[in-house]
């Protein structure tokens, strides 16, 4: 079976490949990648993403390494025309320059041809000279899907997710059971945390039994894993757990990691016992857990009366180690006052050139005190090598050599640093690289804005039979 891009995405992006397209640090856009011959849509150039940021046809997108910053199309794509234009005069939160008549941020499956308006040519003509914006391409992965995927429902986000997976200890190989599915949110992060490629012989293969009762989110997840081939992975059912229960076509998934994001998981709880609650004799009765492993659950609530309602049947049930805890995620921006164009740590966020003459005479002096370095430690010329290319820092140094002053009686330094590695630190005469200069600003949001839901956790340990404890006695004190 083909390997999901979730998993392993390859090196570049190919046509067919599902891309996220990042406009802007929180702007989000899946796509499919079509072929660049032939006409998609009408479009002479093949498939075109129209944005605010300008238009990228996908022949511009597919054989590129994944991470790749793409340029707007400098040609008239002809696509522009048709979509509602309107003014602009402002830089956006990532400092992409759209400060003119620019396309509505309209993928070009929204775009129609009843949108073409008579002015339609002039104003592509005009849009293809001033925008000159940049997207990024990224891989397909759980986080960003998290990000981009369609709402169907509540989600589960990145921040518990990752911790859910990690206190339920699923990793390469592990059984996991879901429900519901929702929007497959935490079934996209559960399958990678879980996935084991080929498994050896005897090895299990890392699975999601997934279940849902909304008929009509059952079918699009179903084929979205398909789309995403993750189908192989991600066992969905069709089905009321509370009645229902989690085994498949009557047989046990052997689960030992359990998410139950549900209105009422205590009503399911039952299902995931080692016996028969009602009847602990009944030996008809299929448990869907792994017998040789404990079992560790997390249920998602956003109120604490199904916390209480969760935990008073996990206590009945024989779950032990019961606790609950409540992510508090809270985003820290952090960047360098002063230090000026956009040597902001965070992608230039806070770039606004507040102050652009401070910023320059800042870099001014920054360079003055550099040339100056220079051309002092010029005389480290016999301790360098010939490279040009050894970086901004040495051939400086070079060029300075060339017609700089010997000055006796210094003591050498050498300098072979980059420039863009932390060694560069003793490059620069301050001893402090340019990208650290200025003071380190860190804000924390004010608040935290959402609660999301209370997390509960519980273990159900393996059955321990005389048969065990025999065994393991005789492991102790082998009979010799
Ligand atoms: N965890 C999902 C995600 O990350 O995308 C979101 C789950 S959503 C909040 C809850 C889902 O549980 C809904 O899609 C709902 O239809 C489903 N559901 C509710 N009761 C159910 C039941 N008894 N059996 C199966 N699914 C159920």
């Amino acid at each position: 079976p083909k390997i999901s891009p979730f998993l392993e995405p390859g090196k570049t992006t190919k046509v067919g490949s599902l891309a996220i397209l990042q406009l802007s640090r929180d702007n989000l856009q899946p796509v499919y990648l079509k072929a660049p011959s032939g006409k998609h849509d009408g479009y002479a150039e093949g498939a075109v993403v129209n944005t605010r940021y300008g238009s990228f046809p996908h022949s511009t997108m597919i054989g590129v390494p994944w991470g790749s910053q793409i340029r707007a199309s400098k040609v008239d794509t002809g696509s522009r025309g048709r979509n509602n234009k309107r003014k602009r005069n402002k830089s956006d939160d990532d400092g992409k320059e759209a400060s003119a008549t620019v396309a509505e941020e309209k993928t070009e499956q929204e775009s129609t041809p009843a949108e073409v308006n008579d002015d339609s040519a002039a104003v592509a003509k005009k849009i293809v000279a001033d925008v000159s914006g940049f997207i990024h391409i990224l891989p397909p992965t759980p986080e960003v899907w998290t990000s981009s995927l369609p709402h169907r429902t509540q989600v589960v986000y990145t921040p518990d997710y990752s911790y859910v997976l990690h206190r339920i200890r699923a990793r390469p190989g592990s059984v996991l059971i879901e429900a519901g599915a929702g929007s497959g949110s935490f079934s996209h992060a559960s399958v990678r945390a879980v996935y084991n490629g080929y498994p050896s012989e005897g090895e299990r293969k890392g699975k999601v039994y997934s279940f849902e009762f909304h008929e009509q989110r059952f079918h699009k997840m179903n084929q979205e894993l398909k789309e995403h081939n993750l189908n192989s992975l991600v066992h969905l059912t069709h089905r009321d757990v509370y009645n229902g229960g989690f085994l498949i076509d009557g047989k046990s998934p052997e689960a030992e990691a359990i998410f139950l994001d549900l209105p009422a998981p205590w009503e399911a709880l039952h299902h995931l016992s080692r016996r028969n609650p009602k009847n602990p004799e009944d030996k008809e009765w299929v448990s869907p857990l792994n017998p040789k492993k404990s079992a560790h659950i997390c249920t998602f609530s956003p109120c604490i009366e199904q916390v209480t309602k969760t935990v008073s049947a996990m206590r009945r049930l024989g779950w032990v180690d019961i606790d609950m805890v409540e992510i508090a995620n809270r985003k820290y921006h952090t960047s360098r006052e002063r230090v000026g164009l956009n040597l902001s740590m965070d992608r230039g966020v806070n770039n606004s050139a507040r102050d652009v003459d401070e910023a320059l005479s800042r870099l001014t002096e920054i360079e003055a005190r550099f040339r100056e370095h220079a051309a002092r430690s010029k005389e480290s010329d016999d301790e360098m090598d010939g490279d040009e290319d050894d970086g901004l820092i040495k051939r400086r140094e070079k060029k300075e050599q060339k017609g700089g002053r010997k000055r006796g009686g210094e003591k050498k330094v050498k300098i072979d640093h980059k420039p863009d590695s932390p060694e560069s630190f003793e490059a620069l005469p301050s001893g402090v690289p340019m990208w650290m200069e200025g003071r380190l600003i860190t804000r924390g949001e004010p608040e935290i804005k959402t609660h999301t839901s209370y997390l509960v956790f519980a273990t159900l340990p393996i059955e321990w039979t005389e048969e065990d404890e025999a065994a393991a006695a005789a492991a102790r004190h082998p009979v010799i």
